[in-house]
């Protein structure tokens, strides 16, 4: 079986995990299998799934592993740098556009408070996450809208829109067209 002692997470670690149990801080540590980011056993974020965490005896373990550490608990000294902390959220970003991305479910995959998120980000990149997502949404919508039959509603709800009006609206402002336009225009010989 090799690693099954570290797929399963025994019961007293698991009860420091839910606790935050400071008094265990630098004896072991957590990684989620989901996020790929690991933890000290006193973080404050969300309790993960059980079956998706993983223990690890020290930070160079997790991190050969290639779990990342966490920007909340901060798990390894040295923290992330700002352009690979930059790098993860938008790869998150650019992987997850298409499903409903709230702050708070990206400061929760990003370890990081939402109003730390919004902040970091903005510093970062000069936009919020939420315009860098409609940012994507909508260059995603062009080359379905380009290079496919699919009708404009099924491609608001493709890239991530719940409503086909909204999705239209912010396709106007952002392009100057509608959608249909858009395709017209793209489309003319
Ligand atoms: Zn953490």
């Amino acid at each position: 079986m090799g690693n099954s002692d570290t797929a399963r997470i025994p019961e007293d670690k698991w009860h420091a995990v839910l606790s935050n149990d400071r008094s265990c801080d630098g004896q072991w540590y957590y990684g989620v299998t989901t996020t790929g980011i690991f933890c000290r056993p006193s973080c404050k974020s969300k309790p993960p799934n059980r079956s998706h965490v993983r223990i690890f005896q020290t930070a160079s373990d997790a991190l050969s592993e290639q779990f990342r550490p966490c920007k909340r608990c901060k798990p390894v000294q040295q923290q992330l740098p700002d352009e690979e902390w930059e790098t993860q959220a938008r790869s998150y970003i650019e992987a997850h556009y298409h499903e409903p991305l709230t702050l708070t479910l990206l400061a929760d995959v990003l370890h990081l408070s939402p109003y730390h998120l919004q902040r970091t980000f903005k510093r970062l990149t000069g936009s919020t996450p939420a315009a860098y997502i409609q940012q994507i949404r909508i260059r995603e919508a062009m080359k379905l809208l380009t290079s496919t039959d699919l009708p404009v509603t099924d491609i608001a709800g493709h890239v991530g829109f719940m409503n086909a009006a909204h999705f239209a609206t912010r396709f106007l402002g952002a392009t100057g067209l509608t959608p249909t336009q858009y395709r017209g225009a793209k489309r003319e010989p």
